[in-house]
């Protein structure tokens, strides 16, 4: 029997969000600042979604410690020994957990504290002003509402044809698990995800095989960046096969059996103790009961929006992973934020310039803005100033100079179009790039932006010097103006 709760309260505007990830939990705690009568709605026991849960948090976690362990097995170079690490899963396991816990319940707290009504269950359509939830601890209930913002993210996408229903076989929340560490490990995929956790195995002791079946790593990220990391995960991995593609997996007693299409594969059938599927993420667009909306969900999933991150459903907004490409945290939480402000009536419309993309391997890579590649593609004239890391004094004190700066510039207006990162750190350095490309800077600006010494953060500011032809620390003869 179905309890009815109408969260609408006289005079606050009641707003129900499905799905409490970065776009979801952003935009409940928004709207709830903004004097709204929200409720949240997602399975797990606390807010945080799967970038949180099951995502970005529990990966990097690993991914520090795999950067740890990368750096004590480099200090035997700078004269340190160190004893050859022994790794207690168990504890490991249980620090990664804490992270999660810790930020979730931190998200759980956040949410009482704003009086969002968390409720713990499976949503579905009932029309467009009416949700039933099933709770998980038992009981439906009818949530009405004025508006609905659709925010259930994405799942991971599975090999067509080829899986097998064994527990060799992981995706990304699997392998999160850490359940054990195979003795070899082989990633389908060489998108980030899959070069993530196959660095956080690597370091840990299995032996990685990738495999993509494009001809490079990171598909569609600029090939000299690529080409950096390339260098240093061959020396990581067992093999890096490109071009190639699965055909057959079957299971038995020592492992999976992978049968390999391509001219990269030798021998065509490999044996592997575990498999990780990682080829991209599939969007939750068909919520249950949504086809009792006006909603319109695509041949992939994906919900159409408009500017506002309105669906064809007046009363309902979609948003996040679900709402289309690029499928990131901080794309689903700026979203969300911006949903909310158009459901409170502000003159807002999604226009970004420049999101972020961060691949947290070692060396990581990072852009924004207007890529080369994509630049080249489209046939829009550039300029590109590249300062290599080769100069960078703090990149040798860090014994790291593998990296490259990468600014793309608007040839007449010297306008910043575009920052590329790859090197130790780029994640945190894009932040500047994407500042640079959002307030229109010119290279000028950054060129004349006096940088805290020896910091990697020169290199944006240089970059720019090497642009006019005029870098202290490298030398490249002027530009023909
Ligand atoms: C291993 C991994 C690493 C990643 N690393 C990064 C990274 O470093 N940086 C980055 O930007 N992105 C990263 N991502 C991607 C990032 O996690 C997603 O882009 C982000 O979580 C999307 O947020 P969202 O709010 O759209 O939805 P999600 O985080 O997917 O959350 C959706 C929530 O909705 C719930 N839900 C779905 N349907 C219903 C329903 N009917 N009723 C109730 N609840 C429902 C789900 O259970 C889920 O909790 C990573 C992803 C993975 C898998």
């Amino acid at each position: 029997m179905a309890e009815s709760s109408s969260i609408s309260s006289s005079g606050s505007r009641a707003l129900a969000v499905i799905g409490a990830g970065p776009g979801g939990h952003a935009a409940a705690f928004l709207a709830a600042d903004l004097g709204m009568s929200v409720t949240l709605i997602d399975e797990r026991p606390n807010p945080g979604g799967v970038c949180t849960f099951v995502g970005c948090i529990p990966s990097k976690a690993l991914l520090h410690v795999a950067k740890l362990l990368g750096e004590t097995a480099h200090a035997s170079a700078w004269g340190i020994q160190y004893a050859t690490p022994t790794i207690d899963l168990d504890k490991l396991r249980c620090w990664k957990d804490s992270v999660v816990t810790r930020n979730t319940g931190g998200l759980g707290q956040l949410a009482k504290l704003r009086k969002v009504r968390y409720i713990q269950g499976r949503a579905s359509f009932v029309d467009a002003r009416t949700l039933t939830v099933s709770r998980i601890e038992g009981g439906d209930e009818r949530v009405s509402f004025d508006t609905c913002i659709i925010a259930t993210g994405s799942r991971p996408a599975t090999l067509p044809n080829v899986a097998i229903g064994s527990d060799r076989l992981l995706d990304s929340t699997s392998a999160l698990e850490m359940k054990r560490v195979p003795k070899s490990l082989l990633v389908v995929g060489g998108g980030y995800i899959g070069l993530e956790l196959g660095t956080v195995y690597a370091a840990l002791g299995s032996t990685v095989s990738v495999v993509e079946m494009t001809d490079g790593l990171l598909p569609g990220a600029d090939r000299d960046l690529v080409s950096i990391l390339a260098k240093r995960a061959s020396a990581a991995f067992a093999s890096i096969m490109l071009n190639t593609k699965v055909v057959k997996m079957e299971e038995q007693a020592d492992g999976v059996k992978v049968t390999f299409e391509g001219e990269q594969a030798n021998p065509k059938e490999q044996v592997f103790d575990q498999v990780l599927v990682s080829i991209g993420r599939k969007p939750n667009g068909q919520v249950p009961g949504i086809e009792r909306t006006r909603v319109e969900v695509d041949a992939r999933g994906f919900i159409k929006v408009d500017a506002q991150r309105r669906t064809a459903e007046p009363s309902i907004y979609a948003i996040g992973d679900v709402a289309g490409e690029p499928m990131l945290a901080h794309k689903a939480s700026h979203e969300g934020r911006l949903a909310v402000e158009a459901i409170a009536g502000h003159k807002v419309a999604w226009e970004p310039r420049a999101i972020p993309a961060v691949v947290f391997t070692d060396p990581e890579i990072a852009w924004c803005g207007l890529s080369e590649t994509d630049a080249r593609k489209q046939g829009i004239a550039i300029e590109v100033a590249k300062f290599p890391w080769s100069a960078s004094g703090r990149a040798t004190t860090l014994d790291r100079n593998d990296g490259v700066t990468k600014l793309i510039l608007e040839p007449k207006t010297e306008r910043v179009l575009g920052v590329a990162i790859a090197g130790v750190g780029a994640g945190e350095l894009i932040a500047e790039g994407v500042l640079a490309v959002e307030m229109g800077a010119v290279a000028k600006d950054l060129e004349l932006t006096i940088h805290p010494h020896p910091t990697l953060s020169e290199t944006i500011m240089e970059s720019a010097e090497v642009f006019f032809g005029e870098a202290t620390n490298f030398y490249r003869p002027k530009r023909k103006s």
